[in-house]
């Protein structure tokens, strides 16, 4: 009796203990520590000078460099933010992820592995020219020849059909209704011969699946789209969320969908320094050249960080700085593992 007393204690303070650390874990990023965080990447890189407004797309370098804004909005839900959430800037890049995510939910990712490539550079491991030829020769969805062929990949009868898929795509990720910043398309609509090129020399090589010209048109609109840092860190906490936005309620994109979208992300999100990015923040991301940037914490949060102001490879330097400093601070870095005993 005694006995059956003991191991009675033993199993009910084995699982006390056990849904003790099971809350502690479950509340390991407290809600203080999520504001705190964003408010002190805020204030230690408000007055930065660094970096330098895209300027290759014009409109983009009359940009208000000292735009700058940071949110947190969990997977369920919660928003955290400091700075400017009013003033939008285009997308760009970043909604690579979100077209290529509803191609992989249209057509699934064998489709997108064959047609396109998941590949940081498309070389070998051990090929010298991917070293010097590194800028162009990269197919994969999340730069220019991979994502221009997923914007042509979109279902849609015709170039207005496959604009609305992608427009409701973004609203759907954003839980709002996005707009085409329309300077920054004209502008780069009227000079964007090299996206043009990329689009032909794709369809030389039987690897655009649309027009090159209406396919290349779409994708320009898609980068246009106008957005703060509250509206892409919804869309993060989509994908944190496994493809249900944590706002609206509303299933964007299956949690299958999900997993392969971060996965691409974690391997070309900031181009030439996502080895750079991986190590440092160890959380899929993806930079845009309007100078937003977004990371996803898997289960747990998206954050973004909107500053003009970019590096040479086109990378947000106030953006990288904050978001690198709140992974540190929530203790957020996936790879940073406690041994066990
Ligand atoms: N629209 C831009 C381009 O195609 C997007 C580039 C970027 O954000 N890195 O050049």
């Amino acid at each position: 009796m005694t006995k059956m007393n003991h191991s009675t204690l033993r199993v009910v303070l084995t699982s006390l203990f056990l849904a003790l650390s099971i809350t502690l874990h479950a509340q390991k990023i407290k809600k203080s520590d999520y504001q705190q965080a964003v408010d002190n990447a805020y204030e230690k890189y408000k007055t930065l000078k660094e970096g330098k407004n895209a300027d290759y797309i014009k409109e983009l370098a009359n940009v208000d460099p000292d735009i700058y804004g940071i949110a947190i909005v969990t997977a369920d839900g919660k928003v955290y933010s400091a700075g400017d959430l009013d003033t939008r800037v285009s997308i760009q890049s970043i909604s690579k992820v979100f077209t290529l995510a509803k191609v992989i939910e249209e057509q699934g990712p064998k489709e997108v592995f064959d047609k396109i490539g998941v590949d940081a550079t498309g070389m070998p491991f051990n090929s010298i020219i991917a070293i010097e030829m590194n800028e162009g020769k990269e197919i994969n969805p999340l730069v220019n020849p991979g994502a221009i062929a997923a914007t042509s990949m979109i279902s849609g009868v015709d170039s207005a059909a496959k604009w609305q898929n992608i427009l409701q795509t973004h609203n759907d990720f954003a839980g709002t209704e996005l707009n085409v910043n329309m300077p920054v398309y004209i502008s780069e609509a009227n000079d964007n011969l090299r996206n043009q090129a990329i689009a032909h020399l794709l369809k030389a090589y039987n690897r655009m699946y649309f027009d090159p010209v209406q396919a290349t048109d779409i994708y320009t609109k898609q980068c246009a789209l106008n957005v703060n840092a509250e509206e892409l860190a919804t869309m993060a906490a989509t994908l944190a969320n496994g493809g249900k936005n944590p706002i609206t309620g509303k299933t964007v994109v299956s949690p299958r969908t999900t997993t392969f979208t971060l996965s691409v992300m974690a391997t070309a999100g900031l181009y030439d320094d996502s080895g750079q990015w991986l190590f440092g923040v160890g959380l899929p991301g993806k930079s845009g050249v309007g100078g937003g940037i977004i990371a996803v914490s898997p289960g747990e949060f998206g954050i973004a960080v909107v500053s003009p102001p970019l590096n040479e490879v086109g990378n947000s330097v106030k953006a990288q700085l904050a978001i690198y400093d709140i992974i540190r601070e929530l203790d957020a870095h996936p790879y940073r593992i406690d041994p066990k005993n």
